[in-house]
């Protein structure tokens, strides 16, 4: 039997039953906290007054700080897409105001006894104002809701440990329980050496995360930064249902010089980057990096679970 032909009190019944609970809507608080995402380092004017320059990666001119934050750290001479901190990153994607931390606290551990590993882990935490190499919380889009990941190569090179993993993890059964899209950003030199074989377990753990996510009808959008490369690249950052990456980004298992040195071969012009991977149907679209809040939330929108609207 159809809808039609119902009054609106019954109508009302099958809204109330999808959208959520008074629970389930808890449960979405309890899960996250406000955050204040801003990085620690911020200072586009040094002590004496003089303006900072951030030199860029690609043209190798120098830039003042300002405008080249200003600019999401795309370079304005060359058009390279530098580096850019988490936190910058969920700040160009959200709506204002919108973002909520997921909470996740990972005890840290050093299991191979790692000499200075946990001073390090302390200092980068305190420099970066990250926890891990991961930024995750959720927010929205273009007013679209989404679980927002976002991995941060100022962190041990946005490497993959047992932390990381379970972040990761834990974000993908928080979107599936509340039934958000997932949307990710790599940047990884691939799995943390100080862990050991910890490290690789959690491509398995991530990728069966991500799995499960899927099979619930979860959509998964990935965004691949400069670099994706190892263990990160060979799990969750190659299982999106849409992958998306930046212009000129590496994107690769192993780099470069070591597959030379394995087959004996030189490698075609431009392997591994961004574009190489588009025509080779690996990537679905390049986004410049200033259009990217506009493509994901087309992108969410048009995958939008129907709900009743009455
Ligand atoms: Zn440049």
């Amino acid at each position: 039997m159809g809808l039609l032909g119902k009054t609106k009190a019954e109508l009302a019944k099958y809204a109330t039953v999808l959208k959520h609970s008074e629970k389930e809507a808890a449960e979405l608080n309890d899960d996250f906290e406000p955050a204040v995402v801003k990085e620690k380092s911020e200072k586009p004017k040094t002590e004496d007054g003089v303006v900072e320059m951030i030199t860029c990666s690609s043209c190798k001119k120098e830039i003042p700080a300002g405008l080249m934050k200003k600019n999401l750290c795309v370079c304005p001479e060359c058009g390279a897409h530098n580096k850019i901190s988490a936190a910058r990153r969920v700040r160009s994607m959200v709506d204002p105001g919108t973002f909520r931390k997921l909470k996740c606290k990972v005890p840290f551990v050093n299991p191979l006894d790692y000499p200075d590993y946990e001073e390090k882990i302390t200092k980068l935490q305190e420099k970066t104002g990250l926890e891990e190499g991961v930024l995750i919380g959720v927010g929205e889009i273009m007013g679209q809701k989404a679980m927002i990941a976002v991995m941060g190569s100022e962190f041990l090179m946005g490497s993959m440990g047992i932390a990381l993993g379970e972040k990761v993890t834990y974000a993908f059964e928080v979107a599936d329980k509340n039934k958000l899209p997932v949307v990710m950003f790599t940047a990884s030199g691939g799995a943390r050496m100080q862990e050991g074989i910890l490290s690789l377990m959690q491509m398995a753990k991530t990728s069966a995360a991500v799995q499960r996510f899927s099979e619930h009808g979860g959509l998964y959008v990935v965004c691949l930064t400069h670099p994706t490369t190892g263990g990160v690249s060979a799990s969750f950052a190659t299982l999106g249902d849409i992958t998306l990456a930046e212009p000129g980004a590496l994107i690769g298992f192993a780099g470069p010089r070591v597959i030379e040195q394995t087959i004996g071969q030189k490698l075609p012009e431009g392997f591994q980057r961004a574009e190489y991977l588009e025509s080779h149907g690996f990537v679905d679209q390049i986004v410049p990096r200033n259009e990217m809040r506009e493509v994901v939330g087309q992108i969410l929108k048009l995958h939008e679970r129907k709900r009743w609207s009455l």
